[in-house]
């Protein structure tokens, strides 16, 4: 393919400085492209762009902005396939993944903000006394979005198309490991014509060009989806600047598992929840915790399903697991493997680097893992480690189970399978966490209506529905006294008569 350029106000360029950084295939190990390496020369061109942009943007009536976000949308539809294969390509993650989830959720976000902005209307407040109370929701104006690899055009559109359908000009920084859906999305922009300079996308790596946006004077807003660690750092920026944040970030979810809990759907949404994405996900279940009469059983079906896991080519239709990102985060998640070891774990399935032979033989892969009898609190219990490593763990009182969900502060995500009323109850109020699936894992991040977040330490802010308006507007509060309100206060009405009251006055 050709070289990754920034899409600046319709036109793709190369980053200002001519610098360029390499765009590498996980499952293969080879590097294909390039892509801009920006600085806040490149965010300044784009600013620029987007500001100019603003006020017919921002004025544009909302039945045409979301004819745009509609057209967009088709438009990725209709070349489907080929963004499938550029996701799987750049990420490693299976092709079925791809074509199923990844890119028909791109499409159904900026479906769902093209409908939802028509319906859109402003709140007013009842007062008895004659005023007239209301919110006007205004866009913010040109706004930074920043998203990370583990589902690239996914999430990228999640935060754009809210943005774009509110009223705002976007600059878009995709993460620099997985660039080219963001390209393609680009192409597709030009391709349709959509107004100039509303929607710019900057390539680059994090501290430089994400970090140019960030500091940016001109930008109103920050919406950013990847680690704690980076979300401390924008956090910091955002709130010296005085600019509206939102933080979507880590976690280390539990995934809890009832005694009747009904054993096949349990292991299914225990597999799915820890080694979906090769356990990429920011809402995967990481840690699981099963209660001891069922343990030995569970344990035994569940390390035979994450062995019967089908590890390889990506761009394979069979393939149930694919690639890790990159070399470096495969190393990172093998030494989690090696810590756990060193740590008392003991492995029950995977626990090595594995040879996809072929093509790619060279690829970042990496054995779904099981491991157990590890202390509480070990690192492997506590950290994220973001692969597909599943550390499990007893419990024998539901209280047992709660201390252990928050020895780990606030996670994105909990899960649970069976359970009575009364210790559902008990885990709910005793626990804190972004959102709560019970009977199934990681679904609630499908349902575009369902507000989505986390808390604490896993973000701040939410997404979908109307939650997603909410971020990037400002809602102005109006206080409206009427001409007759007014005059009534002054005395200027006489007070009301009944007819016949007026009739003696007469
Ligand atoms: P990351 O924090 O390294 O990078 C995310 C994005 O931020 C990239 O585009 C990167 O270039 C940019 N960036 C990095 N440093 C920056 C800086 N100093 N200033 C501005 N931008 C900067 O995250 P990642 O490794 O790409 O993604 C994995 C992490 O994302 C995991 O921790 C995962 O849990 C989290 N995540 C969270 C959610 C959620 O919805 N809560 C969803 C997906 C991923």
């Amino acid at each position: 393919m050709s070289r990754i350029q920034n899409f600046i106000n319709s036109r793709f360029q190369d980053a200002v400085s001519g610098e360029t950084l390499d765009v590498v295939e996980p499952a293969t190990g080879a590097r294909y492209t390039t892509a801009p390496a920006s600085s806040y020369a490149d965010i300044e061109a784009a600013f620029q762009a987007a500001s100019a942009a603003f006020k017919a943007w921002s004025t544009t009536p909302p039945a045409k902005r979301s004819f745009w976000l509609n057209r967009l949308a088709d438009a990725i539809e209709e070349n489907l396939d080929a963004f499938a294969q550029a996701e799987s390509k750049d990420s490693g993650k299976p092709i079925s993944v791809a074509q199923t989830v990844d890119i028909p959720r791109a499409i159904a976000n900026f479906r769902f903000f093209a409908t939802a902005i028509l319906q859109d209307a402003s709140e007013a407040y009842t007062d008895v006394s004659g005023r007239i109370n209301f919110t006007v929701r205004h866009p913010l104006g040109v706004v930074g979005c920043i998203s990370p690899w583990n589902l690239p055009l996914y999430l990228f559109s999640w935060k754009v198309a809210p943005a774009l359908a509110a009223g705002n000009c976007v600059i878009g920084k995709p993460s620099e490991v997985t660039p080219y859906t963001a390209h393609l999305l680009g192409e597709t922009l030009e391709k349709i014509d959509f107004p100039a300079g509303v929607f710019n996308i900057v390539h680059g790596h994090g501290p430089e060009a994400g970090a140019a946006l960030v500091a940016h004077p001109g930008i109103k807003a920050i919406s950013f989806t990847g680690g704690t660690q980076t979300g401390r750092l924008i956090g910091e920026q955002a709130g010296r600047d005085l600019k509206k944040v939102s933080l979507e970030l880590g976690g280390k979810n539990p995934t809890l598992v009832f005694a009747d809990a009904d054993l096949d759907e349990a292991v299914d949404g225990a597999a799915r929840a820890a080694f979906s994405n090769q356990g990429q996900i920011c809402l995967c279940g990481s840690r699981i915790l099963v209660e001891q009469s069922i343990y030995p059983q569970f344990r035994d079906a569940l390390a035979a399903r994450v062995r019967s896991l089908h590890v390889g080519d990506p761009s394979e239709a069979m393939t149930q697991v694919g690639a890790l990102v990159s070399a470096a985060h495969r190393d990172k998640v093998l030494s989690y493997i090696q810590l756990a070891k060193d740590e008392g774990g003991h492995i029950l399935c995977g626990g090595l680097s594995k040879i996809v032979e072929g093509r790619c033989e060279k690829g970042y892969f990496v054995a779904p893992t099981l491991l157990d009898g590890l202390p509480a609190d070990c690192r492997t219990n506590q950290e994220e480690i973001f692969g597909p490593v599943l550390p499990i763990k007893t419990y024998k009182e539901v209280s047992e189970s709660v201390d252990y969900i928050n020895s780990k502060d606030r996670p994105l995500g909990l899960y649970y399978f069976g359970g009575d009323d009364k210790e559902k109850d008990y885990v709910l109020n005793n626990t804190t966490s972004g959102g709560v699936t019970v009977n199934d894992v990681i679904s609630h991040i499908q349902m575009e209506d369902l507000p989505f977040g986390g808390v604490g330490p896993s973000g701040m802010g939410s997404y979908h529905g109307y939650d997603g308006f909410k971020e990037f507007s400002h809602a102005k509060a109006v206080y409206k006294q009427t001409r007759f309100n007014l005059m009534k206060l002054a005395g200027l009405v006489p007070p009301y008569k009944k007819k016949e009251e007026k009739a003696n006055t007469a």
